[in-house]
């Protein structure tokens, strides 16, 4: 099944194909300040056709996740990375999908605070 998200002006708005099974709800320096519930998925299941012009990007700690954020209204629905096999990786922010009820997500605390 497809989810449409955007961010919030609409500047960035894209498809991801799938279930959403379990999110992260992750206790980092950055994910704790987003708020964001991520769904890791295949990039190849991400699409969108945002030009970098009204995309911005964010890299912290090793630079390995590019964390994509509007450069507009702020909001940050997704980032990409590759998993730890090397495949390309795309986590979207739950919270940016059109279709999500919150009480029904199985939400998963990960620690990344000590990792
Ligand atoms: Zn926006």
């Amino acid at each position: 099944m497809a989810h449409k998200g955007s961010c919030h002006c609409g500047d960035i708005s894209f498809e991801v194909d799938g279930d959403i099974g379990q999110v992260l709800e992750c206790n980092c320096s950055h994910c704790r300040r987003k708020g964001y519930l991520l769904w890791f998925v295949p990039r190849a299941q991400l699409r969108h056709e945002t030009h970098e012009h009204y995309m911005g990007t964010y890299t912290f700690n090793k630079h390995v996740i590019q964390h994509h954020f509007c450069l507009r209204c702020g909001t940050a629905p997704f980032a990409e990375a590759k998993d730890p096999k090397g495949n390309p990786t795309a986590a979207i922010n739950v919270r940016c999908l059109e279709d999500v009820e919150f009480k029904d997500l199985e939400i998963k605390p990960y620690d990344g605070r000590s990792s």
